[in-house]
This record gives structure tokens, C-alpha cells and sequence, in this order.
């Protein structure tokens, strides 16, 4: 099964810039934006990340409100912090080398099972698993497990990463699932393993993996208010990026409102009203040029909806 699925990969894969060199700290930086973003998405990201961070010592070095302001639009931003954090770890604890070995890799904030695997098999070409959205997929399909199993799931990516390189047997396993297993339309057709795939033989493949059940879906209305003073705004810190302040109903005053937006976050809707207004600047709030500082996609929605009125 391996050997023509690595094959594949070889002739298919996309020339993505972390797979020039293997260097351990872009192999680390692209895994983190690609845990929630995909990879059309994240590659301009990566490429200004790694220009102006180079390295773990450049990143540890780095001032927190500038990182978050590369990383605005991408997202869940508990990632960039924990990718400062771990790089000022590495370079107080290791000397500023990516640790090689788990156990070091899993004290690093944000790095868990999954990130410990990638970095240590893409980066260091060393024979360990990993198991993401595309893995459970090609892995479940290939085996025909109509049921989640966690630990088959692992122990299978285990007994296939032995099995060749390490490096390109994960990375086959998640480039296939990326580009021909897809979750609704597979193009078995395509497909290097299609010969031992058990749902293509059964045509399963609609039926593997079992869908997740997904939270329901919250939708919450907010209003936001843009108080402007000359070329500044008043904004609020929120974990370390900038909003315009929200509120679930508009506080007392006189308001105009000039735009509306909405915005998803993992299962909550938000409809935003934008409206224009005075408000009493109140201590957590401070006075900011909106593109001098990180904002969030959501705070990005309300700018636009702002100006377009
Ligand atoms: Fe996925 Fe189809 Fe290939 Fe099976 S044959 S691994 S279902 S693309």
C-alpha cells in the first residue's frame, strides 16, 4: 500500500517553502497555521511570519503585539502566543534548537500529540505518527472503520509510519487526504491506494468516518461602537489584540448606526450592528490607529462594514 502511495506523493506534491529545507523551526511554524487554516490560506501568512522571523531566537526576541498583528486574519491567536512562548522556552532551556526528542517537544506550550508527531517526522525524519482530519479519513476509509476508534486510529499512522520514510509516509497520508480523499467527493478514481481501500471496495466511502456530531449552533447579536477622536479610535485589549467595543445591547446615549456584519467563531454566529457613537472612555479602553495594531478577522469586519456605509 505504501510504496505507491509515497510514489504519488512524489510526483504530486505541492512545493510548499517548509519542504525545501526541512528546517525544523518553519516545519513547526507551518504546522501551527495549518492546524485550523488551510494551506492556500496560511502560505502568505508563513512567508511573512518566517521574512521578518527567521529563526527561534529572532521569534523569542520578537515583541508579542508585533507577532499578533502577522498573525491578525488568521485566527485563533492562542497559537501565535504559544508559539512565542515555546520559542522564548527553547532558547532559555535548549540553546535555541528545536528539541528532537517527544518528551522534551510535548513541555513546549501548544505542543501536543499531533504537533509533537508532525515536527519530529517531517522536520527530523524520525518514526512517529500523526493522526489529523485528513489521517482519520484516508486511515478509516482505507481500513473501513465505520466506527471512531481513537486508539486503532493511532496505532494504525504507528504501524505505516514504520513501514517507510517518515517524513513522506505522513505527509503522503495527509497530502492524499487533502487532495483526492476528500470528506464529500473522493476521487477514488485517482487514488494510488485504491486497490486495498476497503470503503472504495464497499462503497462506504460516504459513510467513513463517521461524521462528528457538532455542537449547536449559537447565534448571538452584538453591537459595536466606533468612537472616533481625529485618526484614532477607541478600542479595547482583548488577549492581546485590539477591538472596537462591543456590547450585547447599545448602551444609553446617542448612536447613528453606519454598517452590519456577520461573523462566525468555531459555533457561534454573531450578527454585529456597527454603530457610530460617544462613549465614555472608560479605563480598559485606550485611544489607537486601527492599522497600527493586531485586530482580530472579526474586529477587521466591523472596520470595513464601518467605511462602506
Ligand atoms: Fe479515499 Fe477513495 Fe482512495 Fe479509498 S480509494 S483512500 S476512499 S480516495
Amino acid at each position: 500500500m505504501l510504496e505507491p502511495l509515497i510514489k504519488w506523493f512524489e510526483e504530486n506534491q505541492r512545493p510548499l517553502p517548509w519542504r525545501t529545507s526541512y528546517d525544523p523551526y518553519q516545519v513547526w511554524v507551518s504546522e501551527v497555521m495549518l492546524q485550523q487554516t488551510q494551506v492556500e490560506t496560511a502560505l502568505p501568512y508563513f512567508e511573512r511570519f518566517v521574512r521578518e522571523f527567521p529563526s527561534v531566537d529572532a521569534l523569542a526576541n520578537a515583541d508579542e503585539e508585533r507577532v499578533l498583528k502577522l498573525w491578525a486574519g488568521l485566527g485563533y491567536y492562542r497559537r501565535a502566543k504559544n508559539l512565542i512562548a515555546a520559542a522564548r522556552e527553547i532558547v532559555a532551556k535548549h540553546g535555541g534548537k528545536m528539541p528532537a526528542d517527544y518528551e522534551t517537544l510535548l513541555q513546549l506550550p501548544g505542543i501536543g500529540q499531533y504537533m509533537a508527531g508532525a515536527i519530529l517526522s517531517i522536520a527530523f525524519n524520525k518514526p512517529y505518527p500523526v493522526v489529523d482530519g485528513n489521517v482519520r479519513r484516508v486511515l478509516s476509509r482505507l481500513y473501513g472503520w465505520t466506527e471512531d476508534d481513537p486508539k486503532a486510529l493511532w496505532d494504525a499512522a504507528r504501524s505505516a509510519v514504520r513501514e517507510g520514510e517518515p517524513r513522506l509516509v505522513n505527509q503522503a497520508l495527509m497530502e492524499l487526504g487533502a487532495k483526492i480523499c476528500s470528506f464529500r467527493s473522493p476521487r477514488c478514481l485517482l487514488c494510488p491506494i485504491q486497490t486495498s481501500c476497503a470503503a472504495f471496495k464497499t462503497g462506504m466511502q460516504d459513510k467513513i468516518p463517521p461524521v462528528k456530531k457538532r455542537p449547536a449552533v449559537v447565534h448571538m447579536h452584538l453591537f459595536a461602537v466606533i468612537h472616533r477622536r481625529g485618526s484614532r479610535y477607541l478600542m479595547k485589549p482583548v488577549d492581546g489584540m485590539w477591538e472596537f467595543p462591543m456590547f450585547p445591547e447599545l448602551p444609553p446615549g446617542s448612536f447613528n448606526k453606519i454598517g452590519q456584519c456577520r461573523h462566525t467563531i468555531t459555533h457561534h454566529r454573531l450578527d454585529v450592528s456597527v454603530f457610530e457613537g460617544q462613549l465614555s472612555a472608560e479605563q480598559q479602553f485606550a485611544w489607537k490607529q486601527v492599522d497600527a495594531v493586531p485586530i482580530s478577522s472579526l474586529t477587521q469586519k466591523i472596520w470595513k462594514a464601518s467605511r462602506t456605509s
